[in-house]
């Protein structure tokens, strides 16, 4: 008896990808941190429910 070979198949946990992670931007209305992810590109305040954009455009 002899074992059969087991294809050695390792897949590396973490993918070499854009891996997201949580910001804390500043709520320009009310100040709060509304927790924005980098592959995010807007969120909601907890404070008050503004939209929060990940970069601060279009601010004239
Ligand atoms: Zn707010």
């Amino acid at each position: 008896m002899r074992d059969s070979d087991q294809a050695q198949k390792q897949k590396s946990p973490c993918s070499t990808g854009n891996i997201p992670v949580p910001e804390f931007i500043t709520c320009r209305k009310c100040g709060a941190e509304a927790e924005l992810w980098t592959d995010e590109e807007e969120t909601l305040c907890p404070g008050c429910n503004h939209k929060v954009f990940k970069r601060e455009s279009t601010v004239h």
